[in-house]
């Protein structure tokens, strides 16, 4: 059985959301309330890709405090990929995911040079009330080279297995 091991980051400002999203891929669980995340936490999924190909994610769940510490760079390292989060309810987060994709770009790279490939995620879709529109996102999106983007739902379940596949 052949296994790779993949390292995931997943950045992003304060209560967007990033451990809630984690909680829910790896154990399908979710919390109404906030525990703060102090350092790193990590979690460990096995995806079953094929008949002989097992993929292993580690999956780094970053405070949200260290941004732009010198602390991140350690964070980043040897990262395969990265996901940031923001949510849709609190426009500053949008703004900030252009600060972590910066500070992700300018102390990171895959072995080959290239940009680490990311994910953004807009997240607490289930809530009406949105500081942020589509076309922003769209727009944004292209704009940062993100490879793409997606409203999740942690709460609701929504789109998690989806976007990390
Ligand atoms: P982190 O600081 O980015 O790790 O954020 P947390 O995962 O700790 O979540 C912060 C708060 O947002 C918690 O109270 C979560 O229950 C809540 N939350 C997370 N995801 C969602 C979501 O999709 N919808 C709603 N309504 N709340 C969410
Ligand atoms: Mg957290």
């Amino acid at each position: 059985m052949a296994e790779v091991l993949f390292k995931v980051i997943i950045i992003g400002d304060p209560t967007v959301g990033k451990t809630s999203f984690v909680q829910r891929y790896v154990n399908n669980s979710y919390r109404k309330d906030y525990k703060m995340t102090i350092g790193v936490d990590f979690a460990l999924k096995v995806i079953k890709w094929s008949d002989n190909r097992n993929i292993k994610l580690q999956l780094w769940d970053i405070a949200g405090q260290e941004r732009f510490t010198s602390m991140t760079r350690v964070y980043y390292k040897d990262a395969h990929a990265c996901i940031i989060m923001f949510d849709l309810t609190q426009r500053s987060t949008f703004q900030s995911a252009i600060k972590w994709k910066k500070d992700l770009d300018t102390k990171c790279s895959l072995l080959d040079g290239s940009a680490v490939p990311c994910l953004l995620l807009a997240n607490k879709a289930d809530l009406t009330h949105r500081e942020v529109e589509q076309q922003e996102i769209e727009d944004m999106c292209k704009e940062h080279d993100f490879l793409g983007w997606t409203e999740t739902s942690v709460r609701e379940g929504l789109m998690i297995e989806e976007s990390m596949r």
